[in-house]
This record gives structure tokens, C-alpha cells and sequence, in this order.
């Protein structure tokens, strides 16, 4: 039978330059998946308890997603994991690009690295044949000059991941970047590989992928596909702000369907939502202390999604995704071309910092994909230094000369590069938010917005009450990708997994607040859903468009010929959460101590805008979430039931 993955991965230690390829048995992919799964296995079961993030025990890994090249769509993600420096939680972040395909073709669903390297290297594979080379000719290269200089050395076939100069510094909002600007921001990990001397893996292999029914896989992709393709007629990306204005006055809505926020991707890739974001709420101004009234029309109209999408000179489509939203586009700066900035980045480096220069975002955004630093986090954290120069708790002096005012772009683009080189206030900048706090003192930490000290992403939860449940929630505190209140609506899992509810046709917003087993219930089919296509491989924005279009359980029974339920595969993703919750404690990680900042909480609400008089009780709203995976409803810790139900222990 061809079985969707290799059934290997590469453990490669560092600390004495040696490399072993491991067999996995059939049941552990099974029972996670690959991906996050196979990740969230490896690091559970062998991380000493207690390792520091940044020591050599800490294992980071490049997991491909167990559906990517079976011939499925939308299933080119792959996650990095390993124990989050920012966090000291489970760490993982995502990509897409064409890296996941690329480990698989060198016969690995995943390569793994511990220790630290006595001086830099990189990894080379060619087909299965691996090497560690001497990267000191590319150490302190950025992240896309590095890409072209081992391209041409290896072949434009090659595909590489590389970090900058901010992993290098270890930055611990640093990253991973691919694909000349793909990067996989989040959790700090660029710092983890900086610290172990790891400045890039290059991957050339031509293995085969396989798949258990490839006649299946054709077929649900061509149904997948057709959905895709389906033309909505949207004209102007304006029409979106009068859109965001009324959804943030009317009082009744109705459930959203993805197929029209597709539309929108394929059309202007995740910024064709800039301005309608701004005016329901959905995007926090102003370090999450403004409202839509400080970034009115009249601002948010010169970061209109049709002014960014004039740019495109090409779309970017990750591996095998029909939809698209990325893009390269022309600049003005000194890069002549650059991959189309995404809403998250354009809201942190804008809105979030008062800032509506669209071309110093462009510029901004590729300035930190080649230093390889997370540009929610980076944008994140020069907000709140503005505010605390506002405050008077930095000055001047403390700046190196800099006037950091809301809206004062040149001030910005030179904090942003300081934190990139670790230069005077950047040194301290360069870790986020929350350390930045703790070592300036003086009441900073108020300013300071963060889940867990990860810097929360640029989605409103007093907009959404699913969004601060999930980045209070999750084993990787901050993160916006496992669920959300209108996630739920989008993915139309209860069309498929038995007992999920259905939303209501119409509802009040105001019911969207209101504390219930329902609330808990459907947060938690999210997070489990999420977890199990991050196993997969599958993109989040291809899910939205519902889970009978884009069929994610279909594929996966075509492809290993499992035939599970989609009540079965639900259960896949509960234990990959459960893993990850059990790594936390077995860490140390109290569950309680990741509730995001009170100000995003809106604990003193605001008195005007969007979100006017909004709080989300995420302590209230815990204990029902929690109860959903038998995690304990005081502390989050999984019980001991639990885990001998899920077969983790
Ligand atoms: S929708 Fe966008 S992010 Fe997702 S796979 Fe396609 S191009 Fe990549």
C-alpha cells in the first residue's frame, strides 16, 4: 500500500556533528499525524523536563504536513517546533512555500536538531544523503541574500530555510524564513536555531509521496478545486470598509460563510480586509488602547487592500494551493521587488503603531522578513515603546535621540531597525514586549500586551471573544490560528462531526459574550480541528471555506485508506492538544499564567469605537474549555485519565 508518509525522520545533534535516521512506527502516525503531531511527539517524549529554551536540550523541528504531495489541496504547510524561548510554552510555527514538499522528497517527515553547534553550519540533503557543511561564508547574510547564494551553489530547485541577523542575535521574536519572505514567525524559534549555530537547511531530493487511493485524492481535490474557482463579483476593495462600518453598528448578524472571505484572499490576499478590520473592531489600534474613531476612513483609506494590490506584479501560490493570496509586488525602496505584505503585518506595523505610511510598511515588512523577525511581534513591541515614551517611562535619552510619537513613521523605521541590530534601545526591544517590560520597570508591563509574553496578533478579542479565549487558551499562548468565534462559523465542521451545533441564522452580537457549554464546546472543536491540520498540513485560510468543500477527512481516509470517522480524526486532533498541554506542565508551564494582557481583555473597557464597553471574562470562560479535553477546570492540567485515554501515558 502507498502510505502518505516516509516513516523517517533525521535527528541530527549538533553538539557532536552526527546525524541518525529513525523508523517511526506506523501507530505513532496513527495517532498524530505528522506535522505538529509528529513534532509535539518527539519533543514530549524526549526533552528533559525543564530544558532551557535556549540550551542545548531544547529539539527544534521541521515537520512537513502528513497530507502534503498525496495530491490534496491546500495541504503544503509545514510547522517548526520546538520549545519557545519567548514563552517558555510549546512552541510552533507555521509556513507554507515549498519547504513542506521539499522534506518529504528527501525521504523525512520530519528533521530534528539538538545541541549546539561548536561553530556554524547548515544542512545539506541531497536526496536522503545529509551533510553538515561550514556556514561561515553565510553567517550574517540576510535571510534572502543567504537563499540566493546557496541556490546558486545548489540549483533554483533547491529549497532552503535560513534565518537572519535577528536569529543570529537571538532575538526571541525571531524566526525562520523560506521562500525568499515566507516565514515562520512565531514562538521565537529563530532564536533556538541561532543559539545552536544552525544558519540554514538546503533540500534537494526527487523521493516519491504516496497515497492509498490517488484515483480519491484526484477526485476530492477536483471538488475542492471547483469551489475555489467559484467567482464572487467583487470589484473595489472600499466596498469592504463600508462592509467593516456597518457590521460594527448593526446589532444582529448572521453566521459567515468563508467562501466570500476566499474570494476576497484570491482577489487581495489577506489584506483585502485592512479596512473593514479597522472598522468593525477586528483590529487593535493604537497599542489595543485606540478604536476605529483614532484610525478613521480618512486614514485607513491609504492602506486600502486596492492600493496594495496595484503593486502585485505576480500572485504566489504556496505548494499545491489553487487560491493564492500571496503576492510579489514592485517597491519604491531599495528592494525592487517583495512578497505582498499580509493584513497581520500591515495592522502591526500600522494601525497598531498609528502609523499609515503604506510604503514604509512595504518596506518595514521586508526588512524584517530578511532579518527573519516576526513583524507582529516587532510591530507589537515598538507600539508599546511608543506608548511608554508617551507615558514618560522611556525618554529621550533612553531612545538614543528617537521621538517615538504615534503616526511618526521615520522614528518608527529606525526603532525597527535598532531592534533588528540589537542597537541601544533595540537591545532591549529585540525580546518583546513582556522582558522589554520587566527590565525597564516603572509600570511598563501595563503597556505591555501580551499572552503568555507572546505578543497577541492583530485580531481583536473584545471584537471576537474566541480570539482571547484561544490566545489565553492555547499550549502556545498569543497565537490566533486554532480558533475564533467566526472560525467556527467558516470551518462548518458540525456539517460533518456529530454533535457540533450549528450557529443560529441570525443571532445578537451582543449573545456572542455570553458565557455557555456551547461557547466551550465549539472553542474546543476548533483547537482540536486546528491541531489536526496543522498534523496534516493544511492551511488555515483553505479551511475557512468550510469543511465539505475543502474535505479534509475525505482526504485523509483516501490517502491512508484509515476509513475513520471524522469523529475519529477529531479525536487525532484532541490528543495533539492534550500532547501539547502535557509538554507545558511537564515544563512548569502554570496554564493560568498565559491569560492575555487586561487591557485586551478590555477588564477597563473602552468608552468609545467598535468595542465600546466590551469584556471577555476569560476566567469564567477557562474552566468550560478546559472541561471539554478532561483537563482539570482549576488548573488546565490534564488528568491522569485523560492521558491514559488518549494513550499518552
Ligand atoms: S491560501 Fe495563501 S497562505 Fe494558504 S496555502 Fe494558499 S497561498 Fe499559501
Amino acid at each position: 500500500m502507498n502510505k502518505p508518509y516516509m516513516g523517517k525522520i533525521l535527528m541530527v545533534d549538533l553538539s557532536n556533528q552526527t546525524m541518525t535516521e529513525e523508523a517511526i512506527p506506523d501507530h505513532v502516525y496513527e495517532q498524530y499525524l505528522s506535522g505538529m503531531g509528529l513534532g509535539a511527539y518527539i519533543l514530549y517524549n524526549r526533552m528533559p523536563a525543564g530544558a532551557d529554551p535556549l540550551g542545548p536540550e531544547n529539539i527544534l523541528g521541521f515537520c512537513s504536513g502528513f497530507l502534503t504531495g498525496t495530491g490534496s489541496l491546500f495541504s503544503g504547510r509545514w510547522t517548526l517546533v520546538g520549545k519557545s524561548p519567548l514563552t517558555g510554552c510549546w512552541g510552533d510555527a507555521n509556513c507554507g512555500g515549498t519547504f513542506s514538499p521539499a522534506i518529504k522528497h528527501c525521504g523525512f517527515d520530519a528533521i530534528f536538531f539538538k545541541g549546539i553547534s561548536p561553530k556554524p553550519v547548515y544542512l545539506y540533503i541531497k536526496n536522503s544523503k545529509a551533510t553538515l557543511k561550514d556556514a561561515a561564508d553565510i553567517w550574517g547574510h540576510d535571510a534572502v541574500e543567504t537563499e540566493e547564494i546557496l541556490k546558486q551553489q545548489y540549483g533554483q530547485k533547491a529549497a532552503v530555510a535560513v534565518i537572519g541577523p535577528a536569529g543570529e542575535k537571538c532575538s526571541l521574536i525571531s524566526g525562520v524564513c523560506s521562500d525568499k519572505g515566507r516565514i515562520a514567525a512565531r514562538s521565537g524559534l529563530g532564536a533556538v536555531m541561532g543559539i545552536k549555530r544552525l544558519k540554514a537547511l538546503v533540500l534537494d531530493g526527487v523521493q516519491q509521496i504516496g497515497a492509498h487511493d490517488p484515483a480519491a485524492m484526484k477526485r476530492l481535490s477536483r471538488h475542492c478545486a471547483k469551489w475555489v474557482r467559484m467567482p464572487l463579483p467583487l470589484t473595489s476593495g472600499s466596498v469592504f470598509a463600508r462592509v467593516g462600518s456597518f457590521l460594527r453598528v448593526t446589532p444582529v448578524v448572521f453566521p459567515q460563510d468563508g467562501l466570500l472571505y476566499a474570494n476576497i484572499l484570491k482577489k487581495w490576499g489577506t489584506g483585502g480586509m485592512n479596512q473593514a478590520s479597522i472598522e468593525m473592531g477586528d483590529s487593535p489600534l493604537k497599542n489595543w488602547s485606540g478604536s476605529n474613531r483614532d484610525f478613521p476612513l480618512a486614514k485607513s483609506k491609504k492602506i486600502n487592500p486596492d492600493l496594495i494590490k496595484n503593486t502585485e506584479i505576480v500572485k504566489y501560490h504556496c505548494y499545491s494551493c489553487p487560491l493564492g493570496c500571496g503576492g510579489i509586488c514592485a517597491t519604491k525602496g531599495q528592494h525592487a521587488h517583495t512578497h505582498k505584505p499580509e493584513y497581520e503585518s500591515i495592522l502591526a506595523l500600522g494601525g497598531l503603531c498609528m502609523n499609515e505610511d503604506l510604503d514604509s510598511i512595504f518596506y518595514l515588512n521586508e526588512l524584517l522578513n530578511r532579518a527573519g523577525m516576526d513583524t507582529i511581534s516587532a510591530g507589537a513591541t515598538a507600539a508599546f515603546a511608543i506608548e511608554c515614551y508617551e507615558k514618560g517611562i522611556l525618554t529621550k535619552e533612553d531612545t538614543g535621540g528617537l521621538e517615538l510619537k504615534w503616526g511618526n513613521t521615520e522614528s518608527l523605521v529606525a526603532l525597527i531597525k535598532k531592534m533588528i541590530n540589537r542597537e541601544g534601545i533595540g537591545d532591549l526591544l529585540a525580546d518583546g514586549t513582556k522582558i522589554a517590560a520587566a527590565k525597564i520597570g516603572k509600570g511598563a508591563i501595563e503597556f505591555a500586551i501580551h499572552a503568555g509574553g507572546q505578543e497577541p496578533a492583530m485580531h481583536d478579542g473584545r471584537n471576537d471573544p474566541g480570539f482571547n479565549v484561544h490566545y489565553s487558551l492555547e499550549p502556545s499562548p498569543g497565537r490566533h490560528t486554532l480558533g475564533a468565534h467566526l472560525y467556527y462559523e467558516m470551518f462548518q465542521l458540525w456539517k460533518c462531526v456529530k454533535g457540533l451545533p450549528r450557529p443560529s441564522l441570525l443571532y445578537t452580537k451582543a449573545s456572542k459574550y455570553k458565557i455557555n457549554p456551547e461557547k466551550a464546546q465549539t472553542a474546543a472543536a476548533c483547537s482540536k480541528f486546528m491541531s489536526l491540520a496543522n498534523g496534516a498540513g493544511m492551511c488555515l485560510f483553505g479551511l475557512f471555506i468550510g469543511v465539505k468543500r475543502v474535505p479534509t477527512f475525505d482526504w485523509l481516509n483516501a490517502a491512508t485508506g484509515w476509513q475513520l470517522t471524522p469523529e475519529e480524526y477529531m479525536a487525532i486532533g484532541e490528543r495533539i492538544q492534550t500532547l501539547k498541554q502535557a509538554f507545558n506542565i511537564k515544563h512548569g508551564v502554570e496554564p493560568r499564567d498565559n491569560f492575555i494582557s487586561s487591557r485586551a481583555l478590555g477588564k477597563v473597557p473602552q468608552t468609545e469605537g467598535a468595542n465600546k464597553g466590551r469584556f471577555v471574562d476569560v476566567e469564567k470562560l477557562a474552566p468550560g474549555y478546559w472541561d471539554q479535553f478532561g483537563w482539570d477546570t482549576t488548573t488546565g492540567k490534564p488528568k491522569e485519565e485523560t492521558l491514559r485515554k488518549l494513550k499518552i501515558k
